[in-house]
């Protein structure tokens, strides 16, 4: 069985005071996790080192929200994987559909942000999904098919092993409006049948495949229990550890 991964992704919220006091109250409820569980908080960069001192020793992994793609130099405001991996994060969030759509990221940056992640031994949490327009026009699956192998151009079958890839339709980010069980098992399996196709049948069965788009704790029990729904990127709902444990919590029902 692949493991679940749940993530939460605060975006462009919480000072420091407020992520140490969310931090301090996520390690209580996430004492002990089952196996086969991983949970991951992405706090914005200013809260990512105080994030990394409290979270030693306990089973919660830090990412971040983003990252350029070259190691250092006259990038101003940027920030690199090389330091990222300094201060103790695992994962990064790349390609979220605010970063497309606000900051213009396309999937050729994308993919190169991917392939830094990956070589600077970072997990990239990489998000693909169609907008409300696209599927109403029947495009979803063109515009995953797209995004998945853009994002994905030479990256090696090794690499994408450590890589997850986190279906968030655009329409239902932030909205209230979730996709149906059904169709985000749909798109994921799409995703799961490209990657065998790209690479092998491993490849395919082994990629961990979150789903996000306003998951809360009244609807994720239904969408985690998808046979190809092997976690969540949780936005909102992750900003408070009551119903982000919940989450969590439902993704794993035996544990
Ligand atoms: C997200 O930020 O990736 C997200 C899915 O947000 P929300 O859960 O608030 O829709």
């Amino acid at each position: 069985m692949r493991r679940k991964i749940i993530a939460g992704n605060w975006k462009m919220n919480k000072n420091v005071d407020e992520s140490v006091a969310l931090i301090n109250e996520l390690k209580e409820r996430f004492r002990n996790l089952p196996d086969g569980l991983e949970v991951v908080i992405c706090p914005p960069y200013t809260s990512l080192v105080v994030g990394s001192q409290l979270l030693r020793g306990s089973a919660l992994k830090l990412g971040a929200q983003n990252m350029y793609y070259e190691d250092d130099g006259a990038f101003t405001g940027e920030i690199s994987a090389r330091m990222l991996k300094s201060i103790g994060c695992e994962y990064v969030i790349l390609g979220h559909s605010e970063r497309r759509t606000y900051f213009h990221e396309s999937d050729d940056v994308v993919n190169k942000k991917v392939r830094k992640a990956l070589a600077s031994g970072l997990r990239p949490i990489i998000c693909v999904g169609e907008t409300l327009d696209e599927r109403e026009r029947g495009l979803t699956e063109v515009v995953v098919s797209r995004q998945v192998k853009g994002v994905l151009e030479n990256v090696s079958s090794d690499e994408l092993s450590r890589a997850v890839i986190a279906y968030e339709p655009v329409w239902a980010i932030g909205t209230g409006k979730n996709a149906t069980p059904q169709q985000a098992n749909d798109v994921h399996r799409l995703i799961r049948g490209l990657i065998s196709r790209l690479y092998d049948r491993t490849a395919g069965d082994r990629l961990i495949i979150q789903y996000g788009g306003s998951v809360k704790p009244e609807n994720a029990m239904d969408l985690l229990s998808q046979p190809d729904v092997d976690g969540a990127l949780v936005g909102g709902a992750s900003l408070k550890a009551e119903s982000f444990a919940t989450i969590a919590l439902a993704s794993y029902p035996s544990g």
